[in-house]
């Protein structure tokens, strides 16, 4: 056997072929017109990835500015069972009763494993740490790096939530690039504060009254914008999506996620884990701890999508459940649709994962059978993010909840002394109104 050591294979060794596929996923499906600006992006990125000051100056920015590398911190009580974790009476009359239901996650595992037998372990990778609050600033500097360094003076964005925007007009803010974030008005009115964010941050918000009027709506636009700007202006897109190069770029740009844990889990358990989990919205902070793994062939790696309220078209946004091959945003992958191939409706409690489509890397590896996907319901997920906030005060994203979510449920199954590693993508200060709201409806 290979020893294993805390580098992993070669920075960009699964790079898609030439023409953008990862297997029969992915591609570039542009209309003409973008099809110029699409090379001198490919042309641009791959000339920035082989240049060493290039790579020197994003990790001089993740280290002071990022706040990179992000702890490895393993749970203390997340898996407790009773204690204070369980609250009483005095809990149960401020909050509704299913928020303290345990869904025999607790007892389950308590049968399962006896006392004597060594404990599962659970480690958090804490993305939620990071300069603005989640993994996005990793892909967001690197691009807008980038952007700079192809001589663009301006950078246009989508946004649904207003995650990824504020993380661009945070880097657009740092490098000194104008930054222009389209945004569905519907989106602007659930996610007010995000939008008063970017505009602090120097940005422009453009507001989209197409379609839906929301995620999917403002990619259109903003794409529209690239095209008629392309002389001075970068499209710096958020997730593992869109046309080639676009996921094999943010893929790396948030590798770092999957490399910084590798060597952190092997110092601190001097293992690999047996089983990785990440949420997975369009794909990037899976795709990114995922990354670190993919060639040790023991380690699961499970990404969990948002199973909504059930899975029934229009009510959830797990691709893998309910989708099939089409093509979004130029990109062929997973989608969800119906039969005549219009794009479905999605819906999830947390609007990162609330997307149609899934980056096209995660297609091919689970055709492959290297990866595995689940989905968490929004109840579930509720459940996760109380969980995780009063048994290791840690609020964590609602996207990330699922993942913990999942963890939670699956851990009475794995065999005693297992390790798990979970991405908390982001911190949830964001999502508490949306969980009062949650909670005072059911
Ligand atoms: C945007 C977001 C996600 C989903 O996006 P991916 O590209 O799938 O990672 C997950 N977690 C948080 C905190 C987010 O902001």
């Amino acid at each position: 056997m290979k020893p294993v050591t805390a580098e992993p294979p070669l920075f960009g060794r699964r790079d898609p072929d030439a023409r953008g596929y990862f297997g029969a996923y992915g591609g570039r499906f542009v209309p003409e017109t973008l099809v110029a600006p699409i090379e001198e992006l490919t042309a641009g990125y791959f000339a920035a990835r082989a240049d060493a000051a290039f790579r020197d100056e994003l990790d001089r920015l993740l280290r002071y500015y990022v706040g990179r590398p992000t702890p490895l911190y393993e749970t203390r009580r997340l898996l407790e069972i009773g204690g204070s974790a369980r609250r009483t009476d005095d809990d149960r009359s401020r909050n509704p009763p299913h928020v303290h239901q345990e869904r025999g996650t607790g007892a389950a595992a308590s049968e399962k494993h006896r006392a004597a037998d060594p404990p599962i372990r659970i480690f958090l990778k804490r993305e939620d740490l990071t300069h603005t609050g989640a993994h996005k600033i990793n892909n967001a500097l690197g691009q807008a790096l980038l952007a700079r360094r192809m001589g663009k003076r301006r950078v246009v964005a989508e946004t649904g939530a207003g995650q990824h925007g504020v993380a661009t007009a945070t880097a657009c803010a740092l490098l000194g690039l104008e930054c222009d974030v389209y945004m569905g008005s519907e989106d602007m009115r659930r996610q007010a504060l995000n939008v008063v964010r970017m505009e602090l941050l120097g940005a422009r918000v453009r507001q989209v009254d197409a379609g839906s009027c929301t995620l999917k709506d403002a990619i259109n636009e903003a794409m529209r914008d690239w095209v008629t700007n392309v002389a001075d202006t970068y499209y710096l897109l958020g997730s593992a999506l869109g046309p080639h190069p676009y996921p094999l770029m943010v893929r790396e740009f948030q590798s770092v996620i999957g490399r910084e844990a590798r060597a952190q889990i092997l110092e601190q358990t001097g293992r690999l884990p047996d089983v990785v989990v990440a949420c997975v919205g369009g794909g990037s902070n899976a795709i990114g701890i995922f990354d670190g793994f993919l060639d040790d062939r023991n380690v699961r790696l499970i990404g969990v999508e948002a199973g909504g309220e059930r899975i029934a078209p229009g009510r959830h946004a797990a691709r893998f459940a309910g989708g099939a091959t089409g093509v979004l945003h130029g990109t062929r992958t997973f989608v969800l649709q119906d039969e005549a191939g219009n794009i479905e409706l999605t819906h999830s409690i947390s609007a990162g994962l609330d997307y149609a489509a899934v980056g096209p890397e995660h297609a091919w590896l689970r055709e492959l059978g290297r990866t595995e996907y689940v989905h968490i319901s929004d109840a579930e997920a509720l459940e996760g993010f109380q969980m995780l906030a009063r048994r290791e005060g840690i609020l964590p994203a609602l996207e990330s909840a699922h993942a913990v979510a999942y963890t939670v449920r699956m851990a009475p199954d794995l065999p005693a002394g297992s390790v798990v590693l979970v991405n908390l993508s982001g911190r949830g200060d964001k999502d508490v109104q949306s969980v009062i709201e949650a909670l005072k409806l059911s």
